[in-house]
């Protein structure tokens, strides 16, 4: 699973079982839920579905196009739908889309300003978003230890994003009250103000703390990676201590059998001391982070690893369902320009590995080696063109020790499916 090209295991070297393949694409049993999406990257999804996909594979899809036009003539049902389609069928692939704002409620003269599609679907499947980097050996990460990606899967619930706050204008006393149903009631004080001061309430769940567990957990054993989780306990001892527990347990009843068959480590420490470890490590763990932590580290890890285009997002929620996207949005300012009849320099990678990540797992959920080998295949024809120094303009300036030439987005995912094919042994 490792996205860097000198953990490609040999399979992914030139295969010839699929010589005939050609004249008999690769099946598929299950259909993945397909999610179309907006602007520019809804542009590279028709170029990666017609140069890297559908060659290749007899795609079975159920389609759902979440651009903001069809958002909107469905009163946002479809996103719901395609949602649910994901529950029943166990694997998604999405494409950006945009999250309306002001502008866009304009722009797209839109009935309502319709929720994020991203939020959505993440309520609707309950789960856990994990993101990381796509590496190649010529763009080195700042950190220059590190040389396996880190996977930060953020807690998308809760604490101070669903938290209450009060400005305390005057001298007062500030109490945090629990009525329970059965008639208990608890009080503390927060504080005795002698002037003004600040107060916010915030709030999680066991529920969506477990949940966020198991999620994490199974992503550890699917993708084969060390487990690391961090929280504040030695302060929050009531707080961020339900964390740690909650983990704990879920890890000793559900898990810990199948890690230490696997070999990997689950490991609880002090957030502060994470990230000291982080920054000295070699990489290669997922790193499980409460919602705000999650919010901060995964933009110093991304920008630290090179490149937003170059980021991949999973959402996995508690009982298996995948969801696959790209961690960028949909690039509006290239779009602009395609409008006006440029071709641009967008990249494509990230998406690509949202359909690779999609088809692999269909296999494996299927049983499918062929579906399987075709994940592999398309990412390694990926890195053979990055590997040659073919790159969108995005890169040209991160690459090191190799030169870059610069191509614009057709031409690369041309360049990616003349990869492909040799590898497939076809054409
Ligand atoms: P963005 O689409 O990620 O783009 C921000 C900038 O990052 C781009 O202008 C571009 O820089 C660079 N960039 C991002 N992806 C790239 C790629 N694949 N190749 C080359 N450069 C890339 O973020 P945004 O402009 O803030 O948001 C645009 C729309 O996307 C918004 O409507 C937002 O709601 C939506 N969005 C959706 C998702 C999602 O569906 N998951 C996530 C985030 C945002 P340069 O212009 O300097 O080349
Ligand atoms: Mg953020």
């Amino acid at each position: 699973m490792w996205h860097h090209y000198s953990h490609v295991p040999h399979n992914f070297k030139k295969q010839n079982f699929l010589t005939t393949i050609m004249a008999e694409k690769i099946k598929m049993t299950t259909p993945i839920v397909e999610m179309d999406g907006d602007e520019m990257t809804r542009i590279l999804w028709k170029m990666i579905k017609d140069e890297l996909i559908l060659p290749f594979v007899d795609l079975k899809s159920e389609y759902y196009d979440l651009g903001l036009v069809k958002r909107d003539e469905t009163r946002d049902q479809i996103t719901i739908e395609a949602a649910e389609k994901t529950k029943e069928l166990g694997v998604a692939v999405k494409c950006a889309t945009i999250t309306p704002n002001l502008k866009r409620m304009d722009e797209y003269k839109l009935h309502e300003m319709w929720k994020s599609p991203n939020g959505t679907i993440r309520s609707i499947l309950d789960g856990t978003v994990f993101r990381a980097p796509i590496t190649i050996p010529s763009i080195k990460p700042v950190v220059k230890n590190w040389e396996k990606p880190i996977t930060i899967a953020r807690h998308a619930y809760g604490d101070v994003y669903k938290s209450v706050e009060l400005r305390a204008d005057e001298p007062g006393v500030a109490k945090l009250v629990f009525d329970g149903e059965s008639g208990k009631h608890e009080e503390v004080v927060i504080h005795e103000f002698k002037g003004p001061g600040v107060l916010q309430g915030m709030h999680n769940m066991d529920k969506s703390i477990r949940s966020f567990a198991h999620s994490c957990f199974k992503y550890a054993i699917d993708t084969k990676q060390d487990l690391w989780f961090s929280t504040k306990d030695t302060i929050s001892k009531k707080y961020d201590a339900q964390f740690r527990i909650i983990f704990e347990e879920v890890y000793e009843q559900n898990y810990k059998a199948e890690f230490e068959k696997l070999g990997l480590e689950y490991f609880y420490t002090l957030i502060d001391d994470a990230v000291a470890r982080v920054i000295r490590s070699k990489g290669g763990y997922i790193w499980a982070c409460k919602n705000y932590d999650g919010d901060v580290m995964s933009d110093m890890v991304s920008t630290a690893f090179g490149s937003l285009a170059m980021m991949t997002s999973v959402l996995v929620s508690p009982d298996g369902n995948y969801e696959y996207e790209a961690a960028h949005g949909t690039v509006t300012r290239h779009y602009y320009k395609y409008l006006e009849g440029e071709q641009t320099s967008t990249n494509p990678m990230a998406t690509i590995f949202a359909w690779s990540g999609a088809l692999r797992k269909r296999g494996e959920k299927d049983g499918l080696k062929d579906l399987m080998n075709f994940g592999d295949q398309l990412e390694a024809a990926c890195f053979d063109t990055l590997n040659a120094g073919i790159v969108t303009k995005d890169l040209v300036n991160l690459m090191e020790g190799i030169e870059p030439k610069q191509v614009n987005s057709l031409e690369f995912i041309k360049a990616i499916r003349a990869n492909l094919e040799k590898r497939l042994g076809c054409c």
